[in-house]
Formats: structure tokens, C-alpha cells, sequence
């Protein structure tokens, strides 16, 4: 075993994943207050007191809302991106200058024995990035809050083990809702949001059939079902000829729950 992976909450209301290693336990993200991060790694008998770094995909409130509380708490690292980190600051806060690390967009850096690669995506925050996670032979992409994914990211994603990508809405849902046309065209957007349809299209070349794992983040409370973003991409998989359930297997995140822990 190289990772455990666990989708400690999914969704617009806050995010945060738990990873962990042979020598590190990370976060990427922590969209809730510290109290809840708190209550949410507790919830998978995890002390935060352990944790390594949290890892910070962009400014928004449900991804950075606990960070800085928690790094002040238990002397946390935080890596971003120099932008991320300008926008960022209102929303956490002062921490300690040492646990401010900048890092560069397909700059290649460590945490203990993970190797992490951040890239860009097309997001309407100021620098959005996702991530790959390397350890051993194994490979994690995290992938969520990004309007479009492009060759690049396609083929730097490709081969992962696991992937926690979005599957924010239903196209249908998201034009028929209760959404006023300005939210409705921002989350359509390049710089929106994955479709259901959008997701299952990039996993439709990206995947391989070799026992991933696919888990579908960010699903939106107004826009998406989880069992219609399930059915849309599991069905959609096993038409174009994966044997899913064997050689891919899908999973849904939670909102208010954890995942079961993946270990990979
Ligand atoms: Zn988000
Ligand atoms: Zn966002």
C-alpha cells in the first residue's frame, strides 16, 4: 500500500481531503471551520496535530475558510500559489511567516515522501490550481473547481490510480434550477464548473481500465443528484466498453460525510 485517500467532505458548502502516506498525513484544502476539520478528521481517528501540510487549490471560502486557523493551532504548513496566497489572506488570516510556502505552478515539490505537482486549471479564482500526488509507484489527481480541462491536463492526469474529480451538475438541472442567469453562465463556464457530461467525457480518455479508482467531487446540493452524476457516469463508462466495477470502479463523495478510506 502507498496511499489512503479520503474524501473527508465534497461540495459547495466546503472541501477537504485527507492523504496519507508511509511518512506523511496532508490535507488538500480545508473549506470549514477548524472546529469542523477538527470534527472530520476526528471522525477518521486522524490528529490534526499530524498533519504534515494542508495543500490549498484556490481562495475560495469553501476550500480556504479553516486553513489558517488550523496552521496557527498545530503549526500547519500551507502551500499556494503566490497569487492564491494574496487572495487568500483576508479570508486566514496572519500565520507564522515559516508556514507560508510558495510554490510555482509545474514546479515539482516534497512534502516528507509524497511528491506533489500542482498545475493550472480554468477556474474564477485568481490562480486555481489542481494536483498530482506521487508516492512509490502510485498516483492521486485532484481535480475539481475548473470549467475546462485541456490536453495538457489530460495527459498529465492519465495513469493516475485514483482520481477525485468533479462532477459539480447536471447540465439540465443547472439550466432549468432556481439559479439567477449570472450564476447559471459562471458556473457554465470555462471558468466554471465540470458537468456530469464534462467529467465522464475527460474520464472517457483518460482512463485506462486498470482497477481505478474514481471518486465524483464537488457534486452541486441544487444542480446534481448524486445518483443521476453516478448513473451518468458509470453508464457512460460501461458504453464506451470499460468493464466498470472491475477494472474501474466509480464512488460518490459527500457533502456531510467522509468517504470510506482508499488505499491505493
Ligand atoms: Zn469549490
Ligand atoms: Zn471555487
Amino acid at each position: 500500500m502507498s496511499f489512503s485517500f479520503c474524501s473527508l467532505s465534497s461540495g459547495s458548502s466546503g472541501n477537504c481531503q485527507y492523504i496519507e502516506t508511509k511518512n506523511a498525513k496532508i490535507l488538500v484544502d480545508a473549506g470549514f471551520t477548524g472546529k469542523r476539520v477538527i470534527e472530520l478528521l476526528n471522525n477518521i481517528d486522524v490528529d490534526p496535530k499530524e498533519i504534515d501540510a494542508i495543500l490549498v487549490t484556490h481562495e475560495h471560502i469553501d476550500h480556504a475558510k479553516g486553513v489558517g486557523i488550523l496552521s496557527r493551532k498545530y503549526n500547519i504548513p500551507i502551500y499556494a500559489n503566490e497569487k492564491t496566497w494574496i487572495a487568500m489572506e483576508p479570508i486566514i488570516k496572519t500565520v507564522k511567516s515559516e508556514n507560508i510556502k510558495i510554490i510555482n505552478a509545474n514546479k515539482n515539490f516534497e512534502i516528507k515522501d509524497i511528491l506533489v505537482h500542482p498545475f493550472n486549471v480554468s477556474h474564477d479564482a485568481l490562480d486555481p490550481l489542481g494536483y498530482l500526488l506521487f508516492n512509490e509507484m502510485k498516483k492521486i489527481t485532484i481535480l475539481t473547481d475548473t470549467g475546462c480541462v485541456n490536453e495538457g491536463i489530460k495527459s498529465k492526469i492519465r495513469g493516475s490510480h485514483l482520481f477525485f474529480i468533479e462532477a459539480n451538475h447536471d447540465v439540465e438541472m443547472l439550466r432549468n434550477g432556481s439559479y439567477p442567469i449570472y450564476l447559471k453562465e459562471r458556473i457554465l463556464s470555462q471558468k466554471g464548473h465540470l458537468s456530469n457530461d464534462a467529467c465522464l467525457e475527460i474520464l472517457n480518455e483518460v482512463l485506462v481500465g486498470e482497477n481505478e479508482r474514481v471518486l465524483l467531487a464537488h457534486l452541486s446540493k441544487e444542480n446534481n443528484l448524486p445518483q443521476l452524476a453516478y448513473k451518468i457516469i458509470h453508464d457512460g463508462l460501461k458504453r464506451s466498453g470499460y468493464d466498470v466495477d472491475k477494472e474501474v470502479n466509480i464512488y460518490l463523495t459527500n457533502r456531510d460525510n467522509h468517504t470510506e478510506i482508499f488505499h491505493i
